[in-house]
């Protein structure tokens, strides 16, 4: 048996046994009226969720490696700005962790497992001329309080976003779930 077929055995099952009750919510809007940015780490699929007091209906979450912003116009801010303006997202949380993967990433060595699978040397050497960067492209961060920090910041300060929206900057250890708070929103708007 492959993952997608156990993936679509189980789920006929999860479906014929009404099993998806206890996931319903009211709407698609968020019941905390909250989005929150966090990394894609498999230990936080859960932990992150429940350490928060967060349930299922409660939060919109968008994930990527690292929970980074990586560009002021990029699919991160957007989905934030949407989130914002259309799906009654009221208070936003950046929320890094503790013994990221992205925290001190090796570009030279992604570079070499590309070239391994397969990725040709010339086409690398292409994206440069095409002004692609691969090493700031890949690159993650090396202190996620100051990831958390800076992204914090870019949200609160960028020129689409309303000025009454607070961005909370939090760490989450991925073992114990405990956080540490990096910026609170409130007190930034207080000025
Ligand atoms: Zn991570």
């Amino acid at each position: 048996m492959s993952l997608l077929s156990d993936i679509l055995t189980f789920n006929k099952e999860f479906v014929a046994n009404q099993a998806y009750l206890p996931y319903q919510t009211e709407s698609k809007f968020p019941e905390k009226n909250v989005v929150m940015v966090t990394c894609m780490d498999a230990r936080l699929v859960e932990l992150s969720q429940k350490s928060l007091n967060l349930s299922n209906g409660d939060v919109k979450v968008i994930k990527n490696a690292g929970a980074v912003i990586s560009h002021p116009f990029g699919s991160v801010m957007r989905s934030l700005i949407v989130a914002v303006y259309e799906l009654k997202a009221d208070e936003i949380i950046i929320m890094g962790h503790k013994d990221c993967g992205m925290s001190q990433v090796d570009t030279t060595s992604i570079a070499q497992h590309m070239i391994e699978r397969g990725v040709s040397e010339k086409d690398l050497k292409m994206l440069q001329y095409a002004g692609v960067n691969l090493d700031s492209w890949l690159n993650g961060f090396e202190d996620v309080f100051e990831s958390v920090s800076h992204d914090v910041s870019m949200v609160q300060n960028h020129p689409l976003l309303p000025k009454d929206v607070p961005v909370h900057g939090l760490v989450i250890n991925p073992e114990t779930g405990a956080l540490s708070l990096v910026v609170d929103g409130y007190e930034t708007l207080k000025g």
